[in-house]
């Protein structure tokens, strides 16, 4: 029933429709996304809707909305323990869109909102990328590692660490002459 293809969309008319799109995408057809999971468990989806808005300004004139909303699960690394841990993305931001590239950077900078440039083959599939992207953690890492770390502290480092637990020959110290209590004073 739709003629809007995800990857070239007439973003003026998807607009001016109120058109809706909504899918599931296997994350196997989001090459960035993957090059962060290392191709792992590529079949999830990702699913997302964009919907059009049109409305006028004050003066008029015709403003362009698109309002997205996306969300995945991605297999990442655990920065602490290297294993795979699962982290869910949610996306939802509205866009406006303006006649050229030029202006669309202007008013990005000077307005709250996000100012793309209206295009008839607009890439809503890299969008949705783009978007989910921006949401990955720095460091992904799991609540709780149920492997043992892949740094783990050297055995010296743990003792320096608990001044209070006795070192283990800390008997037999005792049980030796006192060499030191002679002689090395100031
Ligand atoms: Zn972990």
């Amino acid at each position: 029933m739709s003629t809007h293809h995800p990857r070239h969309i007439d973003v003026a008319a998807f607009a001016g429709a109120g058109a809706v799109l909504e899918r599931d995408d296997a994350q196997a057809g989001f090459e960035r996304l993957l090059t962060e999971t290392g191709g792992r468990n590529a079949e999830r989806a990702v699913h997302w809707r964009a919907e059009g808005e049109r409305e006028q300004d004050a003066s008029g004139h015709a403003r362009h909305w698109l309002h997205l909303r996306a969300q995945t699960v991605l297999s990442l690394t655990c920065q602490r323990c290297l294993e795979p841990v699962d982290m869910p993305l949610t996306v939802e931001r509205s866009f406006r869109f303006v006649a050229t590239e030029a202006q669309a950077e202007i008013e990005d900078e000077e307005s709250e909102e996000d100012v793309l440039a209206v295009s008839r083959e607009f890439d809503l599939l890299a969008l949705v990328e783009d978007e989910l992207l921006m949401e990955l953690p720095l460091a992904p890492t799991h609540a709780t590692c149920s492997s043992r770390p892949a740094f783990s502290v050297s055995d010296a480092d743990f003792d320096a660490a608990e001044p209070d637990k006795p070192h283990p020959f800390a008997a037999l110290a005792g049980l030796q002459p006192d060499k030191g209590g002679q002689g090395t004073g100031d």
